[in-house]
């Protein structure tokens, strides 16, 4: 059992097995009758615990090596400059076990090359999660292609995800997208995270178009005048299944059609302040109505993978103010809910995974 206190009550406790929550309700009425062990946490809140919703795991070993706040072109060829698929798995283990030590019990993580191998180590260091297996570049793909590893896993399973609607042909993220919702996964796909993507999208144009050509990875987006959310509908990629992420660069008609298709939004705050393209219409966005979770992104392009100060930045700069039921949800139930897994993560209740975060105490005054 484990005694402290959660967001609505004073004395809760809660009694599991080590897998699943057996049992909530106050410590008054679960210690009568209890024998087993007891964790009492003192004065703190416990939370669900809680959800990162886009990392990179893979990019494990670029903590540092890439510039800050000069634009998304500066930062790609920052980027660029490392040796980003060489796997440096005593990174990613130790970025793993630091996500676990600041709460963090499910993570969404996208790789390019080295889905497999960062999903046993996540598997194996007991973090829930998504481990995607990302499609970029402009092949066609095969009839009964397969986009990610068929394996089973103890904490997690394998899907697939897109890279761009601007680096991954339209065929393969509509292939992945078909594969994903057959197999009940979400689709994570990064959308509207720039003005370099607006100009691609709308007009196969720019200096990071040309960069793509030369390497291969240039997708026709049709050069018809659309912004990424208008592209993307219209290649059907719009739907309750779907995680965009980023939203930086969406307009009012991108939020009602975003509304509109139940798009889940996940937003990556300190990430697009890192590379220095501004900010998503965050207040737009979640007073639209669109269920919105957040994400750090990869180190490469983030201080640390804490939720907590990715939670704490985006309050601190909203300019509209959140119950603490609606500041939790975004790294909780919101991303849970986005993610299909709220059977099993998202809140503490009966029957849901044993794991929990608590608030940090320097959090508290901002969440209450
Ligand atoms: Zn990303």
């Amino acid at each position: 059992m484990v005694h402290g206190k959660n967001s609505r009550c004073e004395d809760f406790a809660l009694i599991h097995d080590g897998d699943r929550i057996l049992e909530t309700g106050t410590w008054s009425e679960l210690k009568d009758g209890f024998s087993g062990e007891v964790e009492d946490l003192g004065n703190v809140t416990m939370v669900p615990g809680l959800i990162n919703a886009h990392v990179h795991l893979e990019l494990s070993h670029l903590k540092g090596k890439t510039v800050q706040e000069q634009g998304f072109i500066n930062w790609v060829k920052s980027l660029l400059a490392n040796p980003l698929y060489d796997l440096d798995t005593e990174a990613v283990r130790k970025a793993v076990k630091e996500m676990r030590g600041s709460g963090t019990a499910f993570c969404v993580d996208i790789s390019t090359r080295n889905c497999a191998q960062v999903a046993g180590i996540m598997d194996e260091l007991g973090m829930g999660f998504y481990g995607c297996c990302e499609a970029i570049g402009v092949q066609v793909p095969k009839e009964g292609a397969k986009f990610f590893p068929q394996k089973e896993f103890k904490h997690g399973r394998a899907a697939g995800s897109g890279h761009s609607l601007y680096s991954t042909g339209a065929e393969l993220l509509q292939a992945v997208k078909k594969a994903n919702n057959e197999a009940g996964l979400p689709y994570p796909i990064h959308m509207a995270e720039n003005t370099e993507e607006d100009e691609i999208v709308a007009h196969g144009t720019g200096e990071f178009a040309g960069m793509l050509k030369g390497a291969g990875l240039l997708a026709d987006c049709g050069s018809k005048g659309l912004r990424p959310v208008e592209y993307a509908d219209s290649l059907g990629l719009l739907d309750e299944s779907t995680l965009a992420v980023h939203c930086v660069r969406v307009a009012d008609e991108d939020i009602k059609t975003l509304a509109e298709r139940k798009v889940n939004v996940c937003l990556c705050p300190r990430s697009n302040t890192y590379i220095g393209e501004g900010r998503a219409p965050w207040e737009k966005i979640l007073k639209s109505g669109i269920n919105t979770c957040l994400g750090t992104d990869s180190i490469a392009s983030n201080y640390d993978l804490s939720m907590w100060n990715e939670l704490e930045y985006l309050l601190r700069n909203l300019e509209i103010s959140l119950s603490t039921a609606e500041a939790l949800a975004l790294v909780t139930i919101n991303s849970a809910k986005a993610l299909k897994i709220d059977d099993s993560y998202g809140s503490l209740e009966k029957g849901k995974r044993a794991v929990f975060a608590t608030i940090p105490a320097h959090l508290e005054d901002l969440l209450f």
